[in-house]
């Protein structure tokens, strides 16, 4: 028992129960699909009763083939908001999803009234309907419910950690400080009344403070499970978001340290120590962790378009039958035959934020096959992470290395690629679960397990693959010549 951790990790499309050991062993898991609700055009919901209980159902699971564990840590989905009774405990609207762009109005309004380089200097983050706080006012200005409960001092909002860790405990209202600095309702800065809310803040979103739950480290002793739940009063001990979860789970711990997530789209995160980060770039700033009340930062940038372009070409364009023959395809020629694929098919995101750009490919001619085209489709993320990398180094993070993990980093010649044109080593790692594996590391921490993330890393981390740059400047200046040109061109 006493070398058992259980991560609930809340993703967006599915939840999950993992139990590790503290050598980093997956011992089981357990996975739930989650319903996604879409009730208008740019609308995104979940239900949060159904998170808490598809993910309990796979903690009881696991715990079911593993037997009693140490500490539970929670990993989740981030921005995506919950409303909630604090005294029923049940959710009072269907929660917000992150992806939901219903608030985009609201935040224009507030662009528009010159709102966002105060926002972007005390919060690290942009005006979008990505971030918590427009969702929460929508709830509070739409959905009766919850205005109701407001007015009782009933109401309770949060993050789904905070939704999940309230249920598990019977009643701790809490966040970590990586999920609140999420919201654009948390300063980047800890300041000297604390580590907490920015009153103005939440009178420019108009958020009621009451209802907004605590803000603590990411590890520590937050109240145990209720042992209806899991059988047993198993300490809570670590919280984190996805993203810094995964940073923490790849061993990002020092200053430069950076990762890179492959799935849908593409996450980015440096390590950027104590210092707030500034972005003249467009990058977000945000915080990594805070532990016995010290915060650690990463600036964090994502591109919108990664696996979900291989997707697009196997789907829509039927040029594939399967992501993973894209390695082969792509080994098959030299090089693309000078086509450049630019996938903006959904805008572009950092550091260009070109929401009205739209997808090129251009450079075809008659001796242009289909392996080419897919080349050119691989060759996109390298190329689009050389661009984040330039925003990095603008904005002073200057990476030493790169870490990588998602679906689409199990490619070997996307993992060389970035290696080529980022000329930097690239590490990805055996065990491709970091975001869980941060999650236990933190857990591990909180429950006295590991002294420190450091010797948490050292214990829990695997194997890692290492990809070395092999290419010659020439050749990379010629690719980067013909991406910038049709970046331009868009
Ligand atoms: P998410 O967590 O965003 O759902 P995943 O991390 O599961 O995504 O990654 C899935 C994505 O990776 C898909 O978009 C898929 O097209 C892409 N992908 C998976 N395997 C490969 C591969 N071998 N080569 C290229 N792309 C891949």
């Amino acid at each position: 028992m006493g070398d058992l951790i259980l991560v609930l990790d809340a993703g967006t499309t599915s939840t999950r129960a993992m139990v590790f050991d503290l050598a980093g062993g997956l011992r089981a898991v357990a996975q739930r699909a989650l319903a996604q609700h879409y009730p208008q055009p740019g609308w995104v919901e979940h239900d949060a009763a159904e998170i808490w209980q598809a993910t309990r159902a796979c903690a009881r699971e696991v715990l079911a083939e593993t037997g009693p564990v140490a500490c539970i840590g929670i990993t989740n989905q981030r921005e995506t908001v919950v409303a909630w009774d604090k005294l029923s405990g049940e959710p009072l609207a269907r929660a917000l999803v992150w992806q939901d762009r219903r608030t985009a109005d609201a935040c224009t309004a507030l662009r528009e009234a010159g709102h966002e380089p105060a926002i972007q200097e005390k919060t690290g983050l942009l005006l979008d309907p990505y971030f918590s706080a427009t969702k929460m006012r929508w709830l509070l200005d739409h959905a009766p419910a919850v205005q109701a409960a407001a007015q009782a001092g009933r109401l309770a909002l949060g993050t789904v950690e905070s939704w999940l860790a309230f249920k598990l405990t019977g009643g701790a209202h809490l966040t970590d400080a990586a999920n609140a600095s999420r919201t654009s309702l948390l300063p980047l800065a800890a300041t000297s009344s604390g580590a907490s809310w920015d009153e103005g803040l939440c009178d420019l979103f108009r958020v009621p403070r009451l209802a907004l739950p605590e803000v603590v480290d990411n590890a520590g002793a937050f109240g145990a499970a209720l042992p209806e739940w899991l059988g047993a009063a198993i300490p809570l001990t670590g919280l984190a978001g996805d993203q810094q979860s995964a940073t923490i789970g790849q061993g990002c711990l020092a200053p430069g340290d950076t990762k890179a997530t492959y799935g849908t789209g593409a996450f980015v995160l440096a390590n950027m120590g104590e210092t707030v980060p500034r972005s003249r770039y467009r990058l977000l700033g945000t915080v990594l962790y805070q532990l016995g009340g010290a915060r650690h930062y990463a600036l964090e940038g994502s591109v919108f378009v990664a696996g979900s372009l291989v997707q697009w070409l196997r789907d829509a364009l039927g040029l594939i039958a399967s992501a993973a023959e894209t390695e082969a395809l792509a080994r098959s020629v030299p090089d693309t035959g000078s086509v450049v694929i630019v996938p903006a098919l959904s805008g572009l995101g950092a550091p260009h934020w070109r929401p009205e750009a739209r997808a090129s490919i251009t450079g075809a001619t008659f001796a242009t096959t289909r392996a080419h085209v897919v080349r050119a489709a691989l060759e996109a993320m390298a190329l689009q992470t050389h661009d984040l990398a330039d925003a990095f180094a603008g904005d002073g993070a200057r990476w030493t290395s790169l870490r990588i993990d998602g679906g689409m980093s199990a490619n070997d010649w996307i993992a060389q690629d970035l290696a080529d044109m980022l000329d930097l080593t690239v590490e990805r790692p055996a065990f491709v679960e970091t975001t869980a594996l941060g999650a236990a590391m933190l857990a591990g921490v909180g429950a006295g397990l590991f002294a420190s993330l450091e010797e948490a890393a050292s214990s829990m981390r695997g194997e890692v693959s290492r990809f070395v740059p092999r290419m010659n400047d020439a050749e990379r200046s010629a690719r980067l010549a013909l991406w910038h040109r049709a970046l331009a061109k868009l």
